[in-house]
């Protein structure tokens, strides 16, 4: 039981399809609200559409439809639906496009909804009441495994573009100064600091490039000095070089930092050299 509305069209929850370029299936690019219906009357519409809007500002999302347009959508699908106790399921991402992370320039955001049968809770379970256990709050704090959260990513590489720029790079901590380098929003990061290549240690604060580990690999085969130790912001600002690895980009210079020329401005010697038996010791890697 329950009904869909895909961007205009009702069919049942099993018919629903939803198109395979959307951004929610490649990046979680969306948000969400649920809302209860209790005797066929919805249960604080108007805070959570409100909470809707915000959070599609939240993350640059031009709401598609107004608060009274949503509200006609969920009052038809209700009546189609025909179910006393339920939930109301919204949802708008950023719409349908290429995968690339940075927001698509002719992008329109997708709606779909869903209504769903949700029984209200036992009167017995609320007079025992329920057990819960605790665990860290570590959401968003999983960056080395190669999930589909990648909102942050999004918003990230987003950032980049509007500045003219080809990569965002995260810092983790605010001290000034002192921050922590760990990756790109789709790429890892190395640096040449006093002569010596050194990259963020594999530490679960970034993703394990693959890209990464050959550069590694390569570097040492061919005896230049790396070293994976933790990079403070202020030492990538004064770094000679500064290099970004990825299956996409492979290695490659940064030229530029914040609108500060890194090094001689230009991709320097040590990352051509990188990127020369990268190149090299790539050949070995195709299958
Ligand atoms: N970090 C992030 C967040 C990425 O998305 C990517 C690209 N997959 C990388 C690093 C680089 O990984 P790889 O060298 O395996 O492409």
């Amino acid at each position: 039981r329950g009904i869909a509305w895909v961007d205009g069209k009702i069919t049942s929850m099993e018919e629903a399809k939803i198109p395979f370029l959307d951004r929610g299936y490649f990046f979680g690019d969306g948000v969400y609200e649920a809302v209860k219906v209790v005797e066929g009357k919805l249960f604080a519409l108007e805070e959570h559409l409100e909470r809707f809007e915000r959070s599609m500002k939240e993350i640059r999302i031009t709401p598609p439809k107004t608060k009274a347009e949503f509200t006609d959508i969920i009052m038809e699908c209700l009546e189609k639906a025909g179910i006393p106790d339920a939930m109301v399921y919204l949802q708008v991402t950023r719409g349908i496009g290429p995968r690339m992370h940075a927001f698509l320039p002719q992008g329109e955001p997708m709606v779909t909804l869903f209504v769903a049968p949700m029984a209200s809770l036992e009167e017995s379970v609320r007079v025992a009441g329920v057990s819960c256990i605790t665990v860290p709050d570590e959401r968003w704090a999983h960056p080395h495994i190669k999930t589909l959260n990648l909102l942050p990513n999004v918003l990230a590489k987003q950032a980049a573009a509007e500045q003219g720029a080809f990569e965002a790079i995260f810092v983790l901590g605010t001290e000034p100064g002192g921050g922590l380098v760990t990756e790109a929003s789709s790429s890892n990061i190395a640096a040449v600091i006093k002569g010596k290549v050194v990259t963020p240690p594999l530490n679960g604060r970034i993703l394990p490039g693959v890209s990464r580990a050959i550069m590694l690999e390569t570097a040492r085969a061919a005896r230049i000095e790396v070293e994976e130790r933790e990079i403070t912001l202020e030492e990538m600002r004064g770094a000679e070089e500064v290099i970004l690895t990825s299956t996409g980009v492979e290695v490659l210079g940064v030229c530029e930092l914040d609108g500060v020329t890194v090094g001689q401005g230009v991709s320097g010697p040590l990352t051509r050299r990188l990127y020369e038996v990268f190149m090299a010791g790539s050949v070995q890697r195709l299958t």
